[in-house]
């Protein structure tokens, strides 16, 4: 087991946590600003003191949008134009906003789908084999 601390503060990184069903993003230890995806370099001071976190994985929704052309990874799950999905922006309770799939909810029917609806994360397998993952995904609860 590798402990937490000796990652990098990577994409290839940050998609390893998703495949254990963590969604970790980095702290900036010395002006207490969280990120996510991680960043190594703190923006906000330009800072290197980064730790992991853990997010709870609880937020809201931001924006959103129905996807009607979907990309080849997401043709392979069955969706497109006769089967849209929704694509949001979610806003974490630690404050942080990532773009995600936004589950349990019709994208066909978006004047329904409320601004704030709260959200829980989940992780979606995607692919086969070798090039199987866990996609970042966020379910109405
Ligand atoms: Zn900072």
């Amino acid at each position: 087991m590798t402990t937490t601390a000796e990652r990098p503060f990577t994409s290839a990184s940050f998609e390893q946590y998703l495949n254990e069903k963590k969604l970790m993003g980095s702290h900036c230890t010395t002006c207490n600003k969280d990120f996510l995806p991680p960043r190594a370099i703190c923006p906000n001071c330009h800072g290197d003191q980064l730790t992991w976190i853990e997010f709870s994985g609880k937020g809201r929704l931001a924006a959103f949008t129905s996807i009607f052309i979907a990309p080849t990874v997401m043709i392979a799950e069955g969706y497109g134009r006769e089967n849209p999905y929704l694509a949001g922006v979610v806003e974490l309770d630690e404050g942080v906003k990532i773009s995600a799939q936004i589950l349990g909810l019709d994208a066909r029917k978006a004047e329904e789908v409320k601004i704030g609806a709260p959200l829980k994360v989940e992780f979606v397998e995607r692919g086969e084999g070798e090039s199987k993952k866990m996609a970042l995904a966020f379910r109405v609860e």
